[in-house]
């Protein structure tokens, strides 16, 4: 199977902390725990966000992400695109980091940076997207963030880049929780845009079985499961975690609660498999 969605580096976007205190220690006690998690998930292979705005040296933040695949095999890394960079040099490195290095998506933090997606700084990403074949990842609804301006994350904006870029591939991240229903239409109206399933709800593991919350989780499964059937595109589902916000085995079992059996193959590896090339 594939996780689609994970962070193993703290994504350094404003009014975010490290996810986690085994983002930031040790490099080999991360790598470890990762591995322990994959194996007891059965994941063989994850996608890792990156982490935003770093040197310019490492323009799309894959860096550390890079140096932590080295010890976990099936990790892969997602650059992270700054809408704040500009300049033609920037871009210049960009490309040479796509080429030069095994990156296998763009991640648009929509919300926690204050650019809508059809926003003009984005659009040379979508241009070397397009080039590259690389898919391009947009976090859409809730944030984890006091400083994030949810409007830029409503999924219904991806619908103008799906439109003027046919040839790019675009995820809505979480699908667009809690607009579940423009998220699945955009998705049913877009054959260039797919959803990701992780982070519907964070928490740990003794959370998923808390009797207090059940009624809350049974919510958002029936609402999640009822957009993933108006979509009517289950080969445009990705199976991701959001781990560490949540933990690997307890948060797969709950997707594939509500994903029908017959698109279990496409939704936890298929899907992903082809978008990425992996
Ligand atoms: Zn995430």
């Amino acid at each position: 199977m594939i996780d689609s969605h994970i962070h193993v580096v703290p994504p350094n976007l404003p009014g975010v902390g490290p996810l986690d205190p085994l983002l930031e220690g040790p490099r080999d006690v991360l790598a470890a725990a990762l591995r322990r998690q994959m194996q007891a998930a059965q994941m063989e292979q994850a996608l890792a966000m990156g982490r935003f705005g770093t040197d310019p040296a490492d323009p799309l933040g894959v860096a550390a992400t890079l140096e932590i695949a080295k010890e976990v095999p099936g990790l892969h890394a997602v650059g992270v695109a700054d809408p704040t960079r500009t300049d033609g040099e920037h871009f210049q490195r960009v490309g040479e980091e796509i080429t030069g290095k095994p990156v296998r998506a763009l991640k648009v933090y929509l919300g926690y940076l204050h650019f809508g997606p059809n926003h003009p700084n984005y659009l040379p990403y979508y241009e070397l997207a397009a080039r590259h074949r690389l898919p391009v990842i947009f976090h859409t609804g809730d944030t984890f963030s006091p400083l994030a301006k949810l409007r830029f994350a409503n999924p219904l904006l991806v619908d103008d880049v799906a439109v003027d870029f046919p040839q790019v591939s675009f995820v809505l991240a979480h699908f667009g929780n809690p607009w579940l229903r423009e998220a699945a239409e955009v998705v049913y109206k877009n054959v260039n845009v797919w959803a990701d399933l992780s982070g519907l709800v964070v928490g740990d593991a003794p959370l998923f079985h808390d009797e207090a919350r059940r009624d809350l989780l049974a919510d958002t499964v029936r609402r999640v499961a009822e957009a993933f059937r108006y979509a009517e595109r289950p080969n445009r589902f990705l199976y991701g975690s959001d781990c560490p916000l949540v933990p690997m085995k307890e948060y797969r079992d709950l997707i594939r609660s509500f994903v029908p059996q017959v698109h279990h193959q496409q939704v936890f590896e298929d899907n992903a498999r082809g978008l990425f090339r992996i």
